[in-house]
């Protein structure tokens, strides 16, 4: 085993059993919560219902000093009935939109059940839109909805929205990011690129629409979310190679990451080493005091961001909690072939999900901590179970070294809370 911890790992995969059944997750209209922090000069438009704009309202915290990059063009009775053209108010909408806010430069409706339910056509609509906002504002479409998405596939779909429209890179050696990340994180891998001597690198999603990264045979790709299988599919359509990495989360994971790019990249060891060693310990030493509060404590993920999988490899090995069951929504068994190799032997890994099989199986298994989504969150807690809120993992900056303590933090801070509700 290599110094980080990760390296030269031989463990076998954990075999992944799939269960069928009702499943109890956010729909993909979430992702808008971080997308649209991320990218600023975009702008989410759903075509949905009240209840989408709850959704999103509420997901958000109801942001009171500044303009959200989001809203929801309501579709009423008429729409739903077919008594109006949609598309007529659809145009109308979107011209006093950009009339109103002239700084944005990419817009992307987004569908919903109601606007599928009555198989509303947003990519013609977006189309349209596009030739008549041209070259001011590219449109584009994607499906949010609760029929179609999980949560976290929201930003997958978004990702492979943008695709065929990035230009052609013909640059040799270029690396994507792809997935995405708090600017700070994004500066933070950035630097570490640059003193790997790796790049040029962009990031999907960007900052900003005019810096779109470019997509072609010379670019080699690094999922920095285990979530976006569809994303990757057509970036490799286009010519990109994946890096095959497990995912930046805790200092193993972060430290394997970026070794899986320096190697593809050419980079001696030596130099990786130099490079990424200090961080690698300092992020080491801040898990020490969280790895004292949560080593031996159970843990038991109900699926719900796909995120579920490289997490418990964090917590196994990095803080020395014990995964009793790891479900998750969907296993990409390609990109995630390098966390599998690293769980635990005896991890139970479970594909999808029965919500009344795996509640039997939480209240039998008596874990430490539960982590699962907002509807189950509570109940659970009612039951004198600790939970943390999957959510939460999402909408803090969760990768890289600097942040592996703040992730290792959630997980103990759940815990400290219901100690203390004990007291
Ligand atoms: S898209 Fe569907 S699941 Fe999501 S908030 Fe709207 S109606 Fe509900």
């Amino acid at each position: 085993m290599s110094p980080d911890g990760v390296a030269g790992c031989i463990e076998a995969p954990s075999p992944v059993a799939p269960a069928r059944g009702q499943r109890e997750v956010f729909c993909g209209l979430t992702g808008i919560v971080w997308l649209h922090r991320k990218m600023q000069d975009a702008f989410f438009l759903v075509v949905g219902s009240r209840t989408c704009a709850h959704l999103i309202q509420s997901a958000a915290g109801v942001m009171i000093f500044a303009e959200p990059r989001f809203a929801t063009a309501i579709m009423d009775e008429r729409d739903l009935a077919g008594l109006a053209d949609a598309h007529d108010e659809l145009d109308r909408v979107v011209a006093a939109l950009l009339a109103r806010r002239p700084q944005i430069r990419l817009l992307f409706l987004v569908g919903s059940c109601p606007s599928e339910v009555i198989k509303l056509d947003l990519s013609r609509a977006a189309q349209r839109l596009s030739r008549t906002h041209a070259p001011d504002v590219r449109v584009l479409a994607y499906s949010g909805s609760g029929i179609e998405t999980t949560f976290t596939q929201g930003e997958d779909a978004c990702l492979a929205a943008m695709v065929p429209g990035l230009a052609r890179e013909d640059a040799q050696d270029a690396l994507l990011v792809v997935g995405a990340l708090p600017d700070i994180v994004e500066a933070q891998f950035a630097r570490l690129f640059e003193a790997l001597d790796i790049g040029p690198v962009r990031f999907l999603p960007p900052r900003a629409s005019r810096e779109l990264p470019g997509v072609g045979p010379g670019t080699r790709m690094l999922l920095a979310q285990p979530f976006l299988a569809e994303t990757a599919r057509l970036l490799q359509a286009r010519g990109a190679m994946r890096i095959a990495a497990p995912f930046p989360f805790g200092a193993q994971g972060t430290s394997a990451w970026l070794r899986a790019a320096a190697a593809s990249f050419g980079v001696a060891d030596a130099r990786v080493d130099a490079v990424i060693g200090p961080a690698h310990a300092r992020a080491v030493a801040a898990l020490a005091r969280h790895r004292e509060a949560l080593s031996g404590k159970r843990i038991f993920f109900f699926p719900d961001s796909q995120l579920e999988i490289p997490l418990a490899r964090f917590v196994a090995r990095e803080l020395g909690m014990i995964p009793v069951e790891i479900g998750t929504p969907y296993v990409h068994r390609a990109h995630m072939e390098p966390e599998l190799a690293l769980l635990p032997p005896d991890a139970r890994v479970v594909e999808a999900g029965d919500v009344e099989a795996q509640l039997d199986r939480v209240r039998a298994a008596r874990p430490d901590l539960t982590v699962c989504g907002l509807g189950l969150a509570n109940p659970l807690e009612a039951e004198g179970l600790a939970t943390k809120w999957s959510i939460e993992l999402l909408f803090s900056p969760v990768h890289g070294y600097e942040q592996a303590a703040d992730l290792a933090g959630l997980f103990a801070r759940a815990l400290a809370r219901r100690a203390m509700l004990r007291v």
